[in-house]
């Protein structure tokens, strides 16, 4: 089984990233053959993971660009289940000609079907917007991940990313689907939270993870150390907490029935 993932939301610093490096490698840890994609040109994947530009190959940009096929720049990670693709440093403007050129909407999808069988995973980070990388991502995956944070915002957010979805699904990937909605630096007593999640319950309530990741430091000091939290602390509430949406995503695809109860 092979299975692509994007992270996604138009909206900055709701924990796309800190997901999709922590779920990659929670996955990698529970022995399944995984593959990390930034798609997002700011590149903070790399430096969560500790990987300096000299150890990468290429990026997802060259490949995109066709200067590169996808099999020369996958770069090995600290985790030995757990390969990466860089971004590479595109700018805006460079990446909405890619995503304009007839034809390369497709193309990613293609590479990654006929390119990386041997991933039982594939997690794509995206940008925090919609056009470029995010949709070029959105083609070529079978699900998405949408991360949210406390507060309207990020609401709204989440309402234009699940109208995108239904875009995506009806022009080009009908077999797009939503994996779950995220709650990332959730507090279960914080009132913008109780507000935020009343909300998602009432319009989304069967998309939200049983799992919820809450505000947890050791996410941060991780990101620091350039390691997934589940190598610099596995016992952590945050390194449990992407275990266990692991676990989650896992279990679904194992045709098993959703963990009872979430972590916090
Ligand atoms: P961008 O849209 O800019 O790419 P993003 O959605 O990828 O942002 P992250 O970079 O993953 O967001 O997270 C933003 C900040 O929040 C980071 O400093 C990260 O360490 C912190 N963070 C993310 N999740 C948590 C959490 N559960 N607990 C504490 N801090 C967190
Ligand atoms: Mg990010």
């Amino acid at each position: 089984m092979r299975k692509v993932i994007s992270v996604a939301l138009p909206k900055g610093g709701v924990g796309k990233t800190t997901t999709a490096v922590n779920l990659a490698a929670s996955l990698a840890v529970a022995e399944k053959k995984v593959l990390l994609i930034d798609a997002d040109p700011s590149g903070t994947c790399a430096i969560y993971l500790g990987i300096e530009n000299e150890q990468t190959t290429g990026s997802l940009f060259e490949v995109l660009s066709f200067t590169r096929r996808i099999s020369q720049v996958i770069t090995k990670t600290q985790i030995p289940m757990l390969d990466f693709i860089a971004s590479g440093e595109p700018s805006y403007h460079h990446e909405d000609r890619i995503s304009r050129l007839t034809g390369n909407l497709n193309l990613f999808s293609n590479m990654l079907t006929h390119e990386l069988g041997e991933y039982d995973y594939i997690i794509i980070d995206c940008p925090p917007y919609l056009k470029g990388f995010t949709t070029i991502a959105l083609i070529a995956s079978d699900s998405i991940i949408i991360p949210m944070r406390a507060g309207q915002f990020s609401i709204t957010a989440l309402k234009r990313m699940v109208e995108h979805v239904k875009w995506v699904r009806s022009a080009y990937n009908h077999k797009l689907s939503i994996e779950g909605i995220l709650l990332t630096m959730y507090e279960s007593h914080s009132k913008a939270w109780t507000m935020t999640r009343k909300d998602i319950e009432r319009d989304l309530g069967p998309f939200l993870f049983t799992t919820s990741i809450p505000r947890s430091t050791v996410l941060t000091v991780s990101e620091f150390q350039g390691k997934p939290a589940v190598l610099f602390d596995a016992k952590a509430k945050g390194s449990l907490a992407y275990m266990s949406l692991a676990m989650e995503i896992m279990e679904k695809d194992m045709g098993l029935r959703r963990p009872a109860v979430g972590v916090q």
